[in-house]
């Protein structure tokens, strides 16, 4: 069997998470990395090729599938159709409200080229999706619940950092332990987002300025505070530095329903994850496997995780699935 020949577009958490995940899976290859700074100012370990985006298109032919790592603010809605009408995809895009409107767009593109795109994955959206369809479609008198974290929010530690004052900063989002205690006893409480999550600020101040000013400003933030309940930590930079430099994240996808008359039935699924980038690439890299072998059949457009032949993520066989793991 030939290798699944892979390209890598846009090289920062998830490219280099994407990278490592590829040498766990034998039956696939890195064949380049593609990125809009200069190739030969790149760094990613021996053998590893870096060419710059514009020459994606020589590669054509010779990569299966393209796994694009670029954000979701604005790379992903303007890189994603461009390589889908030259090659495979798979991306990680994750503004929830946008998915209907990102996929007519790729879809389009792949459809006129012939080639097929698997959008939003990774874990939410991704396997926490999968997740809520799953337990939806067996449990259809029920309630959903998803939370997230302990786990750090790029957007909220963005938002902290520019606050007047504030030097460098992190954010946690942390679900609140109680009431996933109260839902996996079997209640279906009504939660207000107040409810479920609660912010965990790390700040460092600069030097002189004034703190209570600097926690006013972020718990009363709107959007992205002020309906939360919200700590604000000062600690020093050697504190953020040698504490606050991973990634952790994870969460649960929670339903709570009832067959029959009234017998309660409850669905769970978690992730704990050390490495927020390095897991969400091994997701995609299994998805680029299924896209490749839907592609091979014929099949073109955009996908989601709804639409994929969950076998086809595995490396094994149909056969050997049903032997070990059914
Ligand atoms: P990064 O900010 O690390 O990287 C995004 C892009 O920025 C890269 O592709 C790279 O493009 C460029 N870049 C990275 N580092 C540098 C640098 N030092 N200098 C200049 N440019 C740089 O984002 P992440 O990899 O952490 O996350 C990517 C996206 O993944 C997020 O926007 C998020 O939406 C998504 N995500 C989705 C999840 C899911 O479950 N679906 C979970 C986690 C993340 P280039 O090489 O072209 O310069």
């Amino acid at each position: 069997n030939k290798t699944i020949k892979i390209g890598i577009v846009g090289y920062g958490n998830l490219g280099r998470g994407t990278q490592k995940a590829i040498a766990q899976n034998p039956d696939m290859e890195l064949v380049a990395i593609f990125t809009r700074r200069q190739p030969e100012q790149m760094t990613g370990g021996e053998g590893v090729r870096f060419e710059h985006i514009s020459a994606a298109e020589q590669y054509r032919g010779i990569i299966d599938v393209m796994i694009l790592c670029g954000g979701s603010a604005t790379d992903l809605p303007e890189q994603t159709p461009v390589i889908a009408s030259m090659f495979n995809t798979v991306d990680s895009f994750d503004t929830h409200a946008k998915i209907p409107e990102f996929y007519e767009t790729v879809h389009a593109a792949a459809q006129q080229a012939g080639t097929l795109s698997i959008i939003s994955t990774g874990w939410d959206p991704g396997l926490f999706s999968l997740n809520r369809l799953l337990a939806e479609a067996i449990l259809p008198e029920g309630k959903d619940f998803t939370f997230w974290g302990k786990g750090v929010s790029q957007g909220h530690s963005d938002a902290i950092r520019r606050v007047p004052g504030v030097k460098a900063g992190v954010q946690y989002t942390v679900p609140v332990q109680a009431v996933i205690d109260q839902i996996r006893s079997g209640e279906t409480p009504e939660l207000a987002t107040r409810d479920k999550h609660l912010r965990e600020c790390y700040v460092v101040a600069e030097e002189g300025a004034d703190k209570e000013e600097i926690t006013q400003t972020i718990v009363n933030m709107p959007n992205y505070f002020s309906d939360y309940n919200t700590t604000v930590n000062f600690i020093s930079e050697e504190q953020l530095h040698a504490e606050h430099q991973g990634m952790p994240h994870g969460g649960f996808v929670i339903r709570s329903g009832i067959t029959g008359a009234g017998t309660k039935q409850i669905i769970e699924f978690g992730l704990t994850l050390e490495s927020n980038p390095e897991f969400t690439a091994s997701v995609l890299v299994a998805c680029a496997r299924a896209g490749y072998r839907l592609s091979q059949e014929g099949s073109k457009g955009a996908k989601t995780i709804f639409d994929l032949p969950i076998g086809y993520l595995s490396p094994k066989s149909a056969e050997q699935l049903r032997r070990e793991l059914l």
